[in-house]
């Protein structure tokens, strides 16, 4: 499949800078509103001695009108927009590299911190549904991952920061505004219909930041999604399933990819601490007892097809037995390779089989489109290309000033 490239990374690393740039010392460090939940904004709005029904208004300009400039709020007196234009900013991470494919699917790498040098990813990728069409975003919640599952990119990089809650939420403005950056203010609309926590790091492990971005994207006056659109996954942290079931009602994805402990212990490390007796257990007593209209009807598990590795015949019937009692829709994910991975992809027919065994003992089981395959590697991928790319370009120029001092030394 062809790519359309938007931009390209390791723009920023090219630009020369302005000697008239303001230095780190006169910059203000303004309050970024952007990853504020409405009990936070109103509390801010409080402390600057304004009224809190503010924090309703401004929250709406800035997730559902896609607005940074505090001049564009016109329900808001010019005083008080002077006075936030003083004292915050509206601030999402830094795009260094956009590609939208032709089949639809949208990826971001975002720069998070200043100077670390720290990438995470977003993807985006529309479906048609029988409700519409579906435009679903894989969010990142932290850079990289401590868990280091054995088949995980992101796994691999090592666990480097926790996202800050304007990190996250940034990743669902962007793509929001992305559709509506030519559109008047007044007719912006939200475009992403679904999110899914699924993209770099563990979201349970950075819970707090995670449950705040949750809480705004659910929240009428920001996002208002329907609570089954919002999805967390997770490779198990056991205690925080427990938190999350008080705190939030969103659905749940686990990531099993093995039905039994001594492989999972291989796949997916943190099941040594936590494992599939104490893991399924949490997901009982996450399933909604009172039968109210609930996201919480059922889990998605998430399996990861690894050639010859999980996908024989008896590891589908292990599947079965462990999951009698746990109402769940299965998610077959084929393996996405990356360099130097130390599995394949199984093969389709074997995807197939292992479905047929799974569908025939009762399981809605599904197979995961490999969609937007020319720009969507897995989670973690991306980001290591692009820092590639930015490593290159970093000792080019690096190149580029030896030679020229070379020149001028030659005279
Ligand atoms: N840490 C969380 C969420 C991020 S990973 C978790 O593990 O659930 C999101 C999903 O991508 C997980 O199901 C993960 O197992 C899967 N995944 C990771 N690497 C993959 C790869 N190379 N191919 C296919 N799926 C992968
Ligand atoms: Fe972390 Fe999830 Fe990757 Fe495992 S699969 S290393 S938990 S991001």
């Amino acid at each position: 499949m062809s790519t359309e490239v938007v931009a390209t990374a390791a723009i920023s690393a090219e630009q020369p800078q302005s000697p008239s740039a303001p230095t780190q010392q006169n910059t203000v460090t303004k309050v970024n509103l952007l990853g504020m939940s409405r009990p936070q904004l109103e509390k801010f709005f409080e402390d600057i001695g304004e009224k809190k029904f503010r924090a309703g208004q401004v929250m709406k300009w800035i997730h559902q009108f896609f607005v940074t400039d505090f001049a564009e709020m016109t329900n808001i007196s010019g005083k008080l927009r002077e006075k936030l234009d003083k004292l915050c900013e509206i601030k999402a991470p830094e795009v260094v590299h956009k590609n939208y494919s032709k089949d639809g699917t949208r990826k971001w790498v975002f720069r998070v911190g200043e100077g670390d040098g720290s990438l995470v990813e977003t993807v985006l990728i529309p479906a048609e549904h029988r409700s519409g069409l579906r435009r679903t975003l894989c969010i990142s919640s932290q850079v990289g991952c401590a868990l280091d599952c054995s088949f995980c990119s992101t796994g691999k990089q090592g666990f480097q920061r926790d996202l800050t809650p304007d990190e996250i939420i940034g990743q669902l403005w962007v793509a929001n505004y992305s559709y509506m950056e030519d559109v008047p203010v007044a007719d912006r609309e939200r475009s992403v219909t679904n999110v899914v926590m699924m993209g770099m790091g563990e979201p349970l492990l950075n819970y707090d930041a995670v449950l705040s971005s949750m809480r705004i994207m659910l929240d009428d006056f920001a996002y208002g999604m329907s609570k089954r659109r919002v999805t967390l996954s997770t490779s198990g942290v056991v205690p925080k399933i427990d938190q999350l079931v008080k705190d939030i009602d969103v659905a749940l994805a686990i990531s099993l990819h093995a039905p039994n402990d001594e492989l999972r212990n291989e796949l997916v490390p943190i099941n040594k601490k936590y494992p599939l007796e104490q893991l399924i257990a949490a997901c009982q007593r996450y399933i909604a007892k009172d039968g109210n209209e609930s996201s919480r009807k059922h889990v998605t598990i998430e399996y990861v097809m690894l050639d010859g590795v999980n996908d024989h015949p008896e590891h589908a019937q292990q599947m079965i037995k462990l999951l009698k009692n746990l109402p769940s829709k299965i998610n077959l994910i084929p393996f996405n390779p990356f360099p130097h991975a130390p599995y394949g992809r199984s093969s389709r027919n074997r995807i197939i089989s292992f479905q047929k065994t799974l569908s025939d003992a009762g399981f809605v089981c599904t197979i995961r489109q490999t969609r937007g395959d020319d720009i969507d590697a897995a989670c973690g991928q991306l980001v290591g290309q692009v820092a590639d790319r930015t490593r290159r370009a970093e000792q080019w120029k690096k190149k580029v000033a030896q030679q020229n001092e070379i020149m001028r030394s030659q005279g």
